[in-house]
């Protein structure tokens, strides 16, 4: 089953909150609501959601300033913040953006307003999906139904490796460091060491099997996927 796009309601006005939180499980998200500042940095700290939708005036810290520090922060810098805001002149809109947030939407707004943007964020920001299929010489994945196969025999691989597998297939006989890896293929890594990918790759160099000799190290710089080192 697809996982429903967790959003983080950052609203100190329960009346709005609950509207927008109705709305949006009615419409394939899972929302989950904060009421102030420390209420979502706990919540933030627990599950990292999707997107957080952020109210512009709150009680205690601002939402200003909570989408500074969440941008300066390894864990949240990468959640798309959408900005809620009562307010509609320009200079305010420049330092809500400015804040790093990805977008704004100015209160009162439209149900299809609000998903528009958010599906906007969302696809803006989104890790790679891994929904469609890639061939390289024999070596096929399939995204739809997360099978791998060589030369006509399928293989089994964990989702790590599949994700993996995936991402390395897309962007073939280009070098990526760990690092970059990590940033595509695991996403929020910050409590993950470089050498974990050197532990996936080398997982999926055994589920490959003779297609394994495809994932090259590049010493020093990290791992290509080439179509040259296919056994024929
Ligand atoms: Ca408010």
């Amino acid at each position: 089953m697809k996982k429903l796009p967790r959003v983080l309601i950052v609203e100190d006005e329960a009346a709005i909150a609950e509207l927008v939180a109705v709305n949006l499980r009615h419409n394939g998200f899972s929302p989950v609501w904060a009421s102030d500042g420390e209420a979502a940095q706990r919540e933030l700290d627990a599950v990292l959601p999707d997107v957080i939708l952020l109210d512009w005036m709150l009680p205690g810290q601002s939402g200003v300033a909570l989408a500074k520090r969440w941008r300066a922060d390894a864990r949240t810098k990468g959640v798309p913040i959408l900005m809620l805001t009562a307010r509609s002149d320009e200079p305010d809109k420049v330092a809500g953006l400015d804040a790093g947030a990805d977008d704004y939407i100015t209160k009162p707004f439209s149900t299809q307003e609000l998903l528009a943007r958010m599906r906007a964020v969302l696809r803006r920001r989104a890790p790679e999906q891994v929904a469609d299929s890639v061939t390289m010489g024999e070596l096929v994945l399939d995204g739809a139904t997360h099978r791998v196969s060589y030369q006509g025999q399928s293989l089994k691989l964990g989702p790590t490796e599949f994700k993996l597998l995936h991402y390395l297939m897309k962007h073939a006989e280009r070098v990526h460091s760990r690092g970059q890896l990590l940033d595509k293929v695991w996403g929020d890594h910050v409590f993950i060491e470089e050498r974990t990918v050197d532990v996936h790759v080398k997982r999926l160099r055994e589920s490959l099997g003779d297609a394994g000799a495809m994932v090259e190290t590049v010493r020093g710089a990290g791992y290509r996927m080439t179509v040259q080192g296919a056994r024929t």
